[in-house]
């Protein structure tokens, strides 16, 4: 029987809260967990947090290990990698899930490196294999044109995992768990990077990545001016909205709304493409959507290809008609 057992989340802190990662992991992590028939763990390092380990059992974890430190107020690659290998050696779990941001990307690889495994990145679907019991990762491949399943040989076995791809767990305050604090163990000549100043990004309205609904226009708005009325569609369905490369390039709309391989990757419940091809780096970016409206004048245009629905049009004509049922149905 191996000696690696039950299911690790690293739980991501923001501001003194648990992220919505944190929570969706913790729903993902549960179910691999009661599939195998094992316990879910989550990690809590950070500094003044030991009060978020109840709510971790509320998402769904059975043990909470807390790693309460000064030395862990921000993220520092070498002070988490430390903390993180320090639990996971003395929990020895199967699987470790963190998630496909800027924290996860840096952590996972290191963590991996240090544990002398391997680290899948950017899940979109895990599931444990049957028969083997290892853990199936599904990634997009090739920029996003096909998905292919990766399960390592070694273990611990690490995955990153996007943001809305898993659902949290509605959270129950009735559930029972462990908590467990360890002591981080680090000094500060541990850590060789310092955060000298924290810079706030401004975001008007919903940040892209947190929208349940997207608005994206490509280089067939022609202008700044157009994106006004995706502007405009985008805050009657409380959205955000999105551009593609050209259109960034263009300067009609900034860098941080380029969605694709090289901008934001989102998953909202429902991404509108308004203008837009649907290359294969643009898709990279907006895939995962639950469901893509597409509206393109070209009918071979390869959206068509990935929308649930399409419409064959001139945006000009069918974004205002578009926005105007979008205003009825709201003032129902
Ligand atoms: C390494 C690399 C990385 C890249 N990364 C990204 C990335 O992150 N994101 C990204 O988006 N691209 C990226 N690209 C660029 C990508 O290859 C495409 O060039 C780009 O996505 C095309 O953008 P588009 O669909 O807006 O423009 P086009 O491909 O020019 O498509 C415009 C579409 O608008 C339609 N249209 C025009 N006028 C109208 C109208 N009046 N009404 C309705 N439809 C109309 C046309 O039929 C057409 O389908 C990358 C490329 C490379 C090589």
């Amino acid at each position: 029987m191996s000696e690696y057992k039950g299911v690790m989340i690293f739980a991501d802190i923001i501001e003194g809260k648990l992220s919505a990662m944190a929570t969706e992991l913790l729903g993902c992590g549960r179910k691999l967990a009661d599939n195998l028939g094992e316990d879910l763990a989550a990690v809590l390092p950070g500094s003044g947090i030991a009060n978020l380990a109840g709510e971790a059992i509320a998402f769904g974890a059975d043990k909470v290990y807390v790693v309460d430190d000064p030395l862990l107020q921000d993220y520092q690659t070498d002070s988490y990698a430390a903390v993180m290998a320090k639990v996971v050696q003395q929990v020895s779990p199967r699987i470790i899930l963190l998630g496909q941001n800027a924290v996860g990307r840096d952590l996972a690889p290191r963590l991996a490196f240090r544990l002398g495994t391997v680290a899948v990145t950017d899940g979109v679907a895990l599931a444990i294999d049957p028969d083997s019991k290892r853990l199936l990762t599904t990634k997009p491949v090739y920029g996003g044109n096909a998905q292919a399943i990766f399960a390592s040989e070694s273990n611990p076995q690490i995955a990153t995992v996007r943001a809305k791809v898993m659902s949290p767990l509605a959270q129950d305050s009735s559930r029972k768990g462990e908590v467990v604090a360890i002591a981080a163990g680090l000094e500060p000549a541990m850590i060789r990077t310092k955060v000298l100043n924290k810079v706030k990004q401004e975001v008007a309205g919903i940040k892209l990545e947190d929208a349940p609904v997207v608005v994206s226009g490509g280089r067939g708005i022609g202008g700044a001016e157009g994106f006004k009325q995706l502007t405009e569609l985008a805050k009657l369905l409380k959205g955000a909205v999105g551009a593609s490369r050209p259109a960034c390039d263009n300067g009609w709309m900034p860098d941080t709304a380029q969605v694709g391989l090289t901008g934001r990757i989102v998953t909202p419940d429902l991404y509108i493409s308004i203008a837009i091809s649907g290359s294969s780096q643009h898709l990279a970016g907006c895939s995962s959507s639950k469901a893509i409206v597409a509206i393109n004048k070209d009918p071979e245009a390869n959206i068509f290809k990935v929308a649930r629905y399409g419409v064959v049009a001139d945006w000009k004509k069918a974004l205002p008609a578009f926005t105007q049922k979008v205003k009825e149905l709201l003032a129902e």
